[in-house]
């Protein structure tokens, strides 16, 4: 045990004992195809391998890491609340500064921390459906939201038919109360309040979606799900785990400016540990236990290692940051589009703040369906070349990159370098296709 090294060698290990060989299913490459790094460190904006292999990491696990690996004012601040103990049951300081620091950056008045965006979501719904009274909910193909059982449910055939359970072990019944529908189409949400509008607790959205790529909401689409949702006394739910203190210094919020009845936090806010939250307005909070009747609770929650690192991120996340990250999303979105267009490979880049996603298709992504025109062949011909230069770029073709106030100009470079070859690579795939 602990001889061995490559990364191929502990997937093999790591696939006898744990399903898959990881513990979330992205990880495995099986979109992508081939042997996942297995990463022993991360300094700044580059990650290593267990080979020894350097790259420069576009997924900063996900988005959490905004200030890069191993940043030096969160480090400091772990290394202080460690050696305090790690967890103590109770309330503390630091949960009450993370919770000020976050009212004070969205529109929500109250918030409650949790330990990861999966519980965000759920919780957010309980109280959704605890505050209305009412059972069934809203939800978009495309938009993800954790693995709540509820969440996990695919359209029905019909428009305003309730959905079928996404995976094995979600029942019919958690998700008979879900509705699915397309995502940026308003006639469809109208047509689902007009039809069940009694019975609908809430709609939940991402606030910009970036798990089927990015797929911007259309202009006055956010603003419009929150009139239908109030004109029918149900609530609305903005999900900004994913673009929460990422996409500005508060999200999504902080480029369109729709306040919704509640939001859901995670990644950036925890730092790279895990902390995720869910806030709203007082009178829909204020329904939670202890102060009333809806139930919601966690050991750990409010972590002081968690809040420790979600204080030093979100303070360390300056405008001059957020400024950074734009300017570098701007240029690697240039520099692909060059690449890509140089070797006449069929693509679109669509962004949402910061975010942006380089769909393999022709086709403008609005939707769930139209996202999934890109071509997944061509998007891991391009995946893989970058992987051999040492560029780790998002493991499925799905997905936003990422990038930190530790990507300098060396590690963009870096990226820049790779992408004639990846491009390249891109333009064979194509042609086999
Ligand atoms: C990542 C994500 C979640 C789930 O968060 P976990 O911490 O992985 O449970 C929920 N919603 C959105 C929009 C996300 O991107």
């Amino acid at each position: 045990m602990g001889t061995q090294q490559t990364s191929a060698e502990l997937f093999q290990r790591a696939s006898a004992v744990v399903p898959g060989g990881v513990n979330s299913p992205v990880r495995a490459f099986g979109a992508v195809g081939g042997t996942p790094p297995f990463f022993v460190k991360g300094e700044g904006p580059y990650l290593t391998d267990s080979e020894g292999r350097q790259y420069v990491d576009l997924v900063c696990s996900w988005g959490p890491l905004i200030l890069g690996h191993a940043e030096p004012s969160v480090v400091e601040a772990l290394h202080g609340a460690v050696a305090a103990g790690t967890s103590y049951g109770a309330p503390t300081p630091g949960e009450v500064e993370l919770a000020e620091l976050i009212v004070e950056r969205t529109p929500v008045e109250k918030v409650r921390l949790v330990n990861s965006g999966t519980e965000a979501t759920m919780s957010a719904i309980r109280l959704a459906r605890g505050f209305t009274g009412r059972s069934k909910i809203v939800k978009f193909a495309g938009n993800y939201h954790g693995h709540v059982d509820a969440l996990l449910a695919a359209a029905g055939s019909g428009l305003a038919t309730f959905a079928l359970p996404d995976s094995p072990g979600v029942t019919g019944a958690s998700a008979a109360d879900t509705l699915v529908l397309p995502y940026n189409d308003t006639e469809a949400v109208e047509r689902a309040f007009a039809e069940h509008g009694d019975d609908i607790a809430c709609v939940i959205a991402e606030a910009c979606p970036a798990n089927m790529g990015v797929v911007p909401p259309k202009a006055g689409f956010n603003a419009r799900l929150k009139e239908i949702a109030h004109a029918n006394g149900a609530l609305l739910i903005l999900d900004e785990v994913l673009t929460g203190f990422r996409v500005s210094a508060s999200g999504w919020y902080g480029l369109e400016g729709v306040a919704p009845d509640l939001m859901t936090f995670g990644k950036v806010m925890g730092g790279g540990l895990p902390a995720a939250a869910f806030g709203g307005r007082a009178e829909v909070m204020d329904r939670l236990a202890p102060d009333g009747p809806v139930y919601q609770a966690g050991t750990l929650s409010g972590n002081p290692l968690a809040t420790a690192a979600g204080l030093a991120t979100l303070r360390g996340a300056t405008p001059e940051v957020y400024a950074h990250i734009d300017q570098v999303s701007v240029r690697v979105q240039d520099e692909v589009a060059k690449a890509l267009s140089a070797e006449g490979v069929t693509h679109r880049l669509q962004g949402g703040g910061n975010l942006f996603t380089v769909f393999f298709t022709d086709r403008e992504a609005t939707d769930f369906d139209s996202a999934r025109t890109t071509d997944t062949e061509v998007f891991a011909a391009f995946f893989h070349a970058m992987l051999e230069q040492g560029v780790y770029l998002p493991p499925a073709a799905f997905e936003a990159w990422f990038f930190s106030s530790a990507h300098d100009d060396a590690a963009v470079d870096r990226v820049v370098a790779a992408l004639p070859a990846a491009a390249r690579a891109a333009a064979r795939a194509q042609d086999r296709g």
